[in-house]
């Protein structure tokens, strides 16, 4: 039988998020019952809720840093049992054959495209997947992760299904570690697991923020240095010198300023996708020192859960202010004035009370 779930949902680009209710469905042998605990509030929620990008589909559930409790599983599920604590991010299927797939590279499916948390096609029931601003959810075992921190710290990790993922995988790419000077820009939810991890990887980490406020925060974050973007002379006195710069702007800005403190053969990776395309980047800044600009998307399933043990054995965990669902308006609205330090949670017993 399929089961009803309470969430939260947009029922258009300009409504607030309210109380909604859809089903889940039933078990399949391969699949895992999840009672949702938390969920982080990732910015792409926002750009999906209020149809900054395009092809959002009505009414949205968004949410993509899931962690609960294992409440069910069918069958033929042998990685998890009743009791257990699980994770899922951004993805819950793809197509699991192409290269990518095959690569273990399933956010890059190249035949039906992987199938998001929310918003995507919903293949089972029809219609489109509802995500995790809900108390539970069904998924297939190979798009669950399994949770090995403390049970304490299980809301600070929710956030490591997207904003851990998100910034772990580039940093592997393109090796982040001793002798590297890599910068991360945008101290947001995204930016603060990047500084955090790029620091447990061993590299030389620079953070950079138009909020001078979050300097000493970035600082114990554990940035070895803090470039306000907007100093022009703090820009400079940086030039040449990165290896690796990972951008996590929610917003459209200059990326010429970036590239300019590349080293030859050093990489800008983009990893906001803000609503507005940014100005295009100058040729000269590319060409004359053979800088890249690049862009990641999340990260694989084996990848995230690769991600996930690295911050357990490094005792990472995101810097989180719990809310509850009723008031994830105010919260969307804090994070466009970049005023998050540093992922809103939602604690999912908060919509017991919903109406
Ligand atoms: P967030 O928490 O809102 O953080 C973004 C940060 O960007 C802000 O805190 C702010 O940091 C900085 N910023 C904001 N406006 C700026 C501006 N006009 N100029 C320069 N800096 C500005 O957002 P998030 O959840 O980390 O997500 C960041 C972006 O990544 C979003 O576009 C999201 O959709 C995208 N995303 C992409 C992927 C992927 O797979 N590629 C995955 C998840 C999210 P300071 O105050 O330090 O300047
Ligand atoms: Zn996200």
């Amino acid at each position: 039988m399929p089961s009803q779930a309470k969430a939260y949902a947009a029922q258009s680009a300009t409504t607030p998020l309210a109380p909604f209710s859809f089903e889940r469905r039933d078990l399949r042998p391969d699949d895992v019952a999840i009672d949702i605990l938390f969920c982080g509030v990732c910015h792409s929620d926002l750009h999906t809720a209020r149809s900054e990008w395009d092809g959002t589909l009505f009414p949205c559930v968004p949410g993509h840093e899931i962690v609960g409790r294992v409440s069910a599983v069918g069958s033929d599920v042998t990685g998890f049992q009743a009791g257990d604590l699980a994770g899922v991010g951004c993805m819950v299927d793809s197509c699991g054959h192409c290269p990518s797939c095959s690569a273990g590279e399933e956010q890059y499916c190249e035949t039906t495209g992987f199938v998001g948390t929310y918003n995507g096609p919903d293949t089972v029931l029809g219609g489109h997947t509802f995500g995790g601003y809900s108390d539970k959810i069904v998924v297939k075992e190979s798009f669950v992760l399994k949770v090995g921190h403390d049970e304490k710290d299980l809301a600070a990790v929710a956030p490591l299904l997207c904003a851990g993922i998100t910034t772990y995988s580039p940093l592997r790419h393109w090796n982040a570690g001793p002798g590297k000077k890599v910068g991360i820009v945008g101290i947001g939810g995204l930016g603060h697991m990047g500084i955090k991890i790029a620091a447990a990887m061993g590299a030389h980490v620079v953070a950079f923020t138009t909020s001078p406020s979050k300097i000493e925060d970035a600082k114990k974050l554990g940035a070895h240095d803090v470039i306000v973007s907007r100093d022009a002379d703090q820009m400079a006195a940086h030039a040449n010198s990165f290896d690796f710069i990972l951008d996590t702007v929610a917003a459209s800005h200059d990326l010429d300023a970036l590239t300019a403190l590349l080293k030859r053969d050093g990489t800008l990776t983009l990893v906001g996708v803000p609503e507005h395309a940014h100005p295009s980047p100058a040729v000269g800044n590319l060409v004359f020192k053979r800088r890249a600009i690049a862009g990641s998307l999340i990260g694989g399933i084996a990848e995230t859960q690769e991600m996930l043990d690295f911050c357990n054995e490094h005792g990472l965990t995101s810097d989180i202010e719990m809310i509850a669902i009723q008031d994830i308006d105010t919260a969307y609205d804090r994070m466009v004035k970049s005023d998050v330090k540093y992922r809103f949670v939602i604690d999912m017993q908060s919509l017991k009370d919903a109406a």
